[in-house]
């Protein structure tokens, strides 16, 4: 075999395409007859790849194998449709397809000379997101992200350099108050990173008490900003969540909407899951109020399926990503200086970058809206289903949402609402390898269960089946 064997020869990449297309085939169609959490145990994976010094190259199809095998082994399967997980999805089709041919293709979308198609698709589908949340296409801009914590920081620091234009160039200390940012205490912690990576340090995130509902108090969130102002803190942004991780709900996005305004302050809405309501129509209404978001995190990588990650950045303000990113270099492809045009590198965090939207693209071009909608609507009634079954069965449901998402604790047991008994619960159903379910906190500090429909491919039968493992747990703690 010539070498280097970085390109490996026809006859032999013929074979190898077949492998890798058999193994994902494989993997799609029967995974679900095997487990869906893997042994943890780092010694065992350490010594598996002892053997890995790299001083005799190796066979290709050994190798591949050796990663096929480890992977359906050693991973929590999140594609499984009994993972009932935090989000993550089982890619779609076109997602894969569009992810291979990303790798193959390679397009770098630092510069729109070097990816005209990929960066004009992205920005297409920022605009068709846009529209869908209310935007009006004309005045909508965004940018593709490795995920939701990018894009919430992205919209922390857009939201500062409207606020402070000075912050651009000059930074947090040329500011004379302390900026403020004001978040649900159900918020996603990545706004508390994202504060962090902004220079402005987790302080600045100031965490707004949740109704009984667990949704933002708007009340409280006017009094919050008055008495920091009193204080002489700098409030510059409010950020609702739309789909909460712990218990998916949606923050009252109007009644926030109208004390931004009222406020001057930039409005975000974190929809990184629950913005896929915006594709249903009967599920559209619970995101009143996004339309007037100044920026939004929407993630493709959630409900939309498709393989992580692909988080998006969209706001109202078509100049903000300018702003807020613009440098100037002499080294990066002029072609298209004299068009009507923009480099995703002067537009975003990263540079170099892998086109993200392709997946997105391919997905939504083939299953379209209404293909969306449906899978969505069924992973609604999978939910539905899930909090029904639940309650018949003695355990108690104690999160409202219309979003296919669980908090639970157990009526039929002495223990059933200790964060001692539910962990026990969690670790037995995950130490079956018959489900992932999780636990957490939720803000008024109760500890629950969690169980979240994040499959289009989990069906009456596997909800059946996690009703029964959970069962099998109370049993075995009784
Ligand atoms: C998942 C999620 C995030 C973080 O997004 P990543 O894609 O994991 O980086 C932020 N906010 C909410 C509401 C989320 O659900």
């Amino acid at each position: 075999m010539a070498a280097p064997p970085l390109m490996l020869d026809a006859e032999t990449r013929a074979r190898l395409w077949r492998q890798l297309v058999e193994a994902i085939e494989t993997y799609a169609t029967k995974l679900e007859t095997g487990r869906v959490t893997p042994p943890l145990d780092p010694v065992q994976l350490r010594a598996l790849l002892s053997r890995f010094d790299f001083c005799a190259p190796m066979d290709a199809f050994e190798a591949l194998d050796f990663l096929v095998e480890g992977l359906w082994k050693f991973q929590t399967h999140t594609p499984h449709p009994r993972y009932y997980g935090l989000f993550n999805p089982a890619p779609t089709t076109m997602g894969i397809a569009g992810d291979a041919l990303v790798a193959a293709f390679n397009p770098q979308l630092a510069a729109w000379s070097h990816s005209p198609l990929a960066i004009e698709i992205e920005q297409h589908l920022v605009r068709a997101f846009g529209a869908r949340f209310g935007y009006d296409p004309a005045q909508t801009d965004g940018t593709f992200a490795s995920g939701g914590m990018e894009a919430n920081h992205t919209a922390v620091l857009t939201a500062l350099v409207q606020a402070f234009p000075e912050f651009s160039c000059r930074g947090v200390r040329a500011l004379a108050a302390q900026p403020v940012l004001y978040v649900s205490a159900e918020a996603h912690h990545s706004l508390l990173k994202a504060a962090r990576l902004c220079g402005l340090g987790t302080d600045a995130v100031h965490e707004i008490a949740v109704e009984d509902s667990l949704r933002m108090n708007p009340e409280v969130l006017v009094s919050s900003i008055a008495q920091d102002r009193r204080q002489g803190f700098a409030p510059f942004m409010v950020v609702a969540t739309a789909g909460t991780t712990n218990a998916g709900v949606i923050d009252p996005l109007a009644a926030v909407a109208e004390v931004a305004a009222r406020e001057k302050l930039w409005l975000h809405v974190d929809a990184a899951w629950g913005g896929a309501a915006a594709l249903v129509p009967e599920l559209r209404p619970l995101l009143e109020g996004i339309e007037r978001a100044d920026s939004i995190t929407f993630d493709a990588h959630k409900w939309l399926s498709v393989p992580m990650g692909a988080g998006i950045y969209i706001t109202r303000h078509t100049d903000i990503l300018d702003r807020t990113f613009r440098t100037a270099v002499t080294y990066m492809p002029r072609e298209a200086a004299e068009l009507d045009v923009v480099d995703p590198c002067m537009h975003s965090i990263q540079w170099s970058r892998r086109a993200i939207g392709l997946k997105v693209f391919l997905s939504l071009a083939v299953a379209g809206w209404e293909g969306y909608a449906a899978a969505i609507r069924q992973m609604v009634a999978m939910g539905a289903l899930l909090r029904e079954q639940l309650e018949a069965s003695g355990w108690q449901v104690v999160n409202e949402t219309p979003l296919p998402l669980c908090c639970f604790i157990d009526q039929r047991h002495a223990e059933g609402r200790s964060a001692a008994y539910l962990h026990a619960v969690a670790m037995k159903v995950v130490g079956s390898g018959k489900a992932w379910i999780s636990t957490t906190r939720l803000a008024n500090s109760l500890p629950v269960l969690r169980a979240c429909i994040t499959n289009y491919r989990t069906s009456a039968d596997d909800i059946a089946a996690l009703i029964e493992s959970l069962e099998e747990a109370r049993r075995q703690l009784r």
